[in-house]
Order: C-alpha cells, then sequence, then structure tokens
C-alpha cells in the first residue's frame, strides 16, 4: 500500500488546481515542506479563509472613525491593527491619540467595559463561523450583566455563500475542517451536487498529506465531483449544533463585503433585533463605506486565487511584513506573509 506521500510524489494524473480556502493550510503546508513534494501538475492557490485579509478597507475605515471621532477604546485581535484603511491603519490612528487595545478574546473587552464603566468599549468583530460564537458569547454576557458601555463593529462573515460563489474556480477545496467543525458538512455535500469537489482537512502534516491524496485519487477516479471529510476526528457531519443555536440566536445574516469577492448576499452576520443595543454602528450612527485599497495591492485577485502573491509587483519590495501595503501581508494567516515566510 503507498502512503499519501507516495500517492502525491507519484501524481502523474490530470492538472490540478486546488484552493486553500483558508490561510492556517497555507501556512502549514509551506511550513511542514508540502510544498517541495508536489508534482509539476498539482498548483495549489490561494482562497478567502484569511479573516483579516478579507475584511474590506471601509471596515477599517468605520473602526478609525469610531476610535478617532466618537472617541471610543478599540478593542481587537491584534493582527487587524496594522491592516491599512483608505487613509490609515488602527496603527496610524493610535498615532493621532486614538485608543486601540488588543484582547485575546471578546470577553476580555466586556470585562474591560465593566471596569471602566464610563468609557465606550466597542470590540471589532471580525471571522467566520470559529470566531463568532465567542463574539456572541461576549453580548450575551454583557446583557445579562447589564453592561451598556460595551458594543460590537461586526463584519462576522459565513462560508457558505462563499463558496457558492467561488464556483468552480478550482479543481478542488480544501475544506477548512475548524469551520466545517461548527457548521458540519451539509454545504460540500450540496456543493458536490452541483459539480464543486473538495475535502475537508485538517491542519497537521499527515492531515494535509492525506487530504491532498484523496484529492488526487478521486480526482483521477472517473467519478466525477467527490468530496470526502478527512477530518473526522474533529469535524463531524452534523457540525457543532450548540454554537450553531448560540450563533443564531443573536445574530442574522446580512450581505456582506469581502476585500476581492464584492459583497456576497447572506454571507455577513450582524446583531439581531434583541441584540441591537450592542451594535456599534446603530449606536454611534457609523454608516458602512465603501473603502479604497491600495492602488497597487492585489489581495483581491490572490484572494480569489487568479495571482500568486510573486505576482504582485510590490511583494517584498515595497510590501513586507515591516511594511505590509495590503491586509495579505499582515496578517500571520495571509497568503502574501506565507509566500514572504517560507515561498521565497
Ligand atoms: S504583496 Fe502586499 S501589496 Fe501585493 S498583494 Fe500582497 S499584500 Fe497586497
Amino acid at each position: 500500500m503507498r502512503t499519501a506521500k507516495e500517492i502525491i510524489e507519484n501524481y502523474s494524473g490530470r492538472p490540478l488546481r486546488i484552493m486553500e480556502v483558508c490561510g492556517t493550510h497555507t501556512h502549514e503546508i509551506f511550513r511542514c515542506g508540502i510544498r517541495k513534494i508536489l508534482p509539476p501538475q498539482i498548483e495549489l492557490i490561494s482562497g478567502p479563509g484569511c479573516p483579516v485579509c478579507v475584511t474590506p478597507p471601509g471596515y477599517i475605515d468605520s473602526a478609525v472613525e469610531l476610535a478617532l471621532k466618537h472617541n471610543v477604546l478599540i478593542t481587537t485581535f491584534g493582527d487587524l491593527i496594522r491592516v491599512p484603511g483608505s487613509e490609515m491603519s488602527l496603527a496610524g490612528a493610535r498615532s493621532k491619540g486614538a485608543q486601540i487595545k488588543p484582547v485575546y478574546t471578546p470577553l476580555d473587552a466586556v470585562e474591560l467595559a465593566k471596569s471602566e464603566p464610563e468609557r465606550e468599549v466597542v470590540f471589532l468583530a471580525v471571522g467566520f463561523e470559529t470566531t463568532a460564537p465567542s463574539a456572541c458569547l461576549a453580548v450575551k454576557h454583557a446583557k445579562s450583566e447589564g453592561i451598556k458601555n460595551f458594543s460590537l463593529l461586526t463584519s462576522n462573515k459565513t462560508m457558505p455563500n462563499a463558496y457558492r460563489a467561488l464556483g468552480s474556480c478550482a479543481d478542488a477545496f480544501l475544506f477548512p475542517g475548524h469551520v466545517h467543525t461548527i457548521i458540519g458538512s451539509g454545504i460540500c455535500r450540496e456543493l458536490q451536487k452541483n459539480g464543486v469537489s473538495g475535502v475537508i482537512a485538517g491542519f497537521q502534516a499527515e492531515e494535509l498529506l492525506s487530504a491532498l491524496a484523496v484529492i488526487a485519487v478521486k480526482a483521477n477516479s472517473g467519478a466525477g465531483a467527490f468530496f470526502e471529510n478527512c477530518y473526522r476526528r474533529v469535524a463531524c457531519d452534523e457540525g457543532n449544533p450548540a454554537a450553531v443555536k448560540l450563533i443564531n440566536s443573536i445574530m442574522e445574516p446580512c450581505d456582506a463585503e469581502w476585500r476581492g469577492l464584492g459583497i456576497i448576499p447572506g454571507s455577513g452576520l450582524k446583531l439581531n433585533s434583541e441584540y441591537a443595543d450592542f451594535d456599534a454602528r446603530i449606536k454611534f450612527n457609523v454608516p458602512e463605506c465603501s473603502g479604497r485599497p491600495h492602488a497597487g495591492c492585489r489581495c483581491g485577485e490572490i484572494l480569489k486565487g487568479v495571482l500568486k502573491p510573486e505576482d504582485c509587483p510590490l511583494f517584498g519590495k515595497v510590501c513586507t511584513p515591516l511594511n505590509p501595503v495590503g491586509a495579505c501581508m499582515v496578517s500571520h494567516e495571509g497568503s502574501c506573509s506565507a509566500y514572504y515566510q517560507y515561498g521565497r
């Protein structure tokens, strides 16, 4: 019997373009050296699965407005601080006196609000189905404790409609195991019925090798579109009903703008009417706005798998992790960051 590594190394079937939907997959595949064993027929392309990367510049502009004009304390995961907005990043706003504080969880932001009741605290809620439950728990906790100076600026996103929008841009998706730990595999089976192939993959070297080997075998079996869950030890078919129930009790679907993909109907989450008091856009009257990415940045095409980071003329010259021009170089899950760190 051949190992997964041998199947991949000796692959000689039809050319395959495989989309690493998740930025963590991109990094782990590089870090584990898996790219070095890929034959020329297997090409890996990036996808829109880095939460910081797909957050559009208009959202950063809103956060900057909240920080500078409304004088709120912005709390956020650290990655977001250096993502450029149209005029400046949150780091730039901080140099102008804005209060920006990185936190480890949204509940830390609630505790900050509780400890300083005179101060408005806004948490920047970005991410996919994996992070929405913690934002929901924070809001639920704030409501139950009567904490009124805490709110969320939401830009939460959900993957199913993004998959549908991406459609058949690749021969197969590497579906992100952590997302499907929450939402289960129903959407993958629906995509398969519509001719879109993929496998749910974990994050360790053996799991990634297995997932790629399954794609290599199935894609050449002549059986048409396929789906396989290669991360069953964590992602079961029904997902995590408790987490989904929590999200659905506090948030509702909305249209959402994705960097590079534009507005995808029904691909976002916002607080429902019961929790509208915790919606920073409503509380501070900050409407959604369309921002402007840097004119030379190609993040949009990279997030669709149309270009690779090296195709961007700024890559590694003007744009580096120390001086990022676009979101994909900022985030530790970003493709440009991965290619810079491992691929040069
Ligand atoms: S290298 Fe920098 S400027 Fe180019 S696409 Fe990536 S993040 Fe944008």
